[in-house]
């Protein structure tokens, strides 16, 4: 998806912006003779910004406008390291309640529904943010925060809540005690919006049929508004974003060159009119793609489209030129019985014949034939994947376990 003029010239503004802010970004340029951009090649060449960055300038190094028009702040912690502080302006608070009015209203849901919100609410984005959204909307916020399951559900019975807002787990979790406790007939939900990272089809499943209800996947992060700058319409997978106020590049996370429209790669985001803390070619490390061809629907077809998130760029390997992720081997082992969740993967280049050799070993328990598994694993990995390994099937125990993350790829080609 290329940069237009306009978008452009909200680029060059930005740069302006921050220049004269002099904060952590304006000083970079300056160092780096950056003024403006005129064109999508000088757009192309400006240096991307990272979570790194943002760790660097802790705490308030990002922000862009003097303290009086700051209104809030939020934090995103991560696995490691500091956390990221991310200052708002009014005008930005009231972009992310535009755009989040909009995911809900492109979901179907109208100021008529009844929210209950789960996500916590705090210094991260989560709840915040459903709720700006929804007070935006004009629907009635039930604004729970997480846990107390025993609660959540009374207030769901008699506040009759068409809506949920949750993580993929936490609605999982809710839809099992629904089941269990027998109460799904005094439940009225009919749409669920889920803020989640990456989730397994399995899971979709489960929740949807679970729950009875339509399922929509949210998009964001704290460094860019938080969530709520993209969501799927009905009977669609791919999510719109509203590129009036973002710019979304898809790269080659290797390289950090341009992918073609429709193949896969990192997802970059530009702000086009944030105030607090503009970013300007943020990797995000999601893995995405644009999707060219248009939706069906009248009112949102002018909004491009990503595809759900399929992982991170950190985890994500290549063989025979295609891409794969961890959690694509996850889900084709669940999909085999008797085969545990442990495995790993060596990938080698085969000199002789030029091309990448892939060993994925496995377990199984001694009741199934680990000769049929291996089979059935390499036929899933040949039709979901496109990739056709060979398969070492070992008795479950076999594999190292490990408290810290397991390394489960191990690439010889490096
Ligand atoms: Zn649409």
């Amino acid at each position: 998806m290329r940069i237009n003029e306009r978008q452009l010239a909200q680029v060059d503004a930005q740069i302006k912006r921050l220049i004269a802010s002099d904060n952590y970004y304006g000083r970079k340029y300056k160092e780096l003779g950056i003024t403006g951009v005129a064109s999508e090649e000088d757009f192309l060449k400006l240096p991307f910004s990272s979570k790194d960055d943002l760790r660097n300038a802790y705490p308030l190094g990002i922000q862009a406008v003097p303290d009086e028009e700051v209104v809030r702040i939020h934090s995103s912690s991560g696995t490691t390291g500091k956390p990221v502080i991310i200052p708002y302006t009014q005008k930005d608070v009231d972009d992310w309640s535009t755009m989040f009015a909009r995911c809900y209203e492109t979901a179907g849901i109208t100021n008529k529904d009844r929210i209950q919100i789960t996500p916590g609410y705090g210094l991260w984005t989560a709840g915040i943010g459903f709720q700006l959204g929804c007070e935006k909307l004009g629907a009635m916020a039930i604004p729970m925060g997480p846990g107390n399951t025993e609660k959540q559900l009374q207030m769901m019975m008699d506040l009759k809540s068409t809506v949920i807002t949750a993580t993929s787990s936490y609605a999982l979790l809710l839809s099992e005690e629904i089941n269990r406790r027998g109460i799904k007939d005094k439940i009225f939900l009919k749409k669920g919006v889920i803020g989640s990272e990456r989730w397994s089809d399995k899971m979709r499943k489960n929740i949807r049929e679970g729950l009875g209800i339509e399922l929509f996947d949210i998009y964001g992060l704290t460094e860019i508004y938080g969530p709520g700058i993209g969501i799927n319409c009905p009977g669609e997978t791919a999510m719109h974003y509203w590129d009036d106020f973002l710019y979304i590049e898809i790269l080659d996370p290797k390289t950090g060159e341009p992918v073609e429209d429709g193949e896969e790669g990192e997802i970059v985001i530009t702000t086009l009119v944030k105030e607090g803390a503009p970013l300007i070619r943020f990797r995000t490390h999601d893995i995405s793609r644009i999707v060219p061809e248009p939706c069906n629907c009248e009112k949102c077809k002018k909004y491009p489209r990503i595809d759900i998130i399929k992982g991170r760029s950190d985890d994500m390997f290549k063989v025979h030129g295609v891409n794969m992720f961890p959690s694509q081997v996850e889900e084709i082992l669940a999909m085999v019985d008797g085969v545990s969740s442990e495995y790993n993967i060596n990938i080698a280049h085969d000199d002789d014949n030029n091309k990448d050799v892939i060993l994925v070993t496995c377990e199984a328990e001694g009741r199934v034939s680990f000769e049929e598994a291996g089979k059935r694993i390499r036929e899933l990995f040949k039709s979901r994947i496109g990739v056709t390994p060979k398969i070492t099937v070992v008795p479950v125990g076999t594999l190292p376990r490990s408290e810290k993350k397991t390394k489960r790829v191990i690439d010889h080609r490096e």
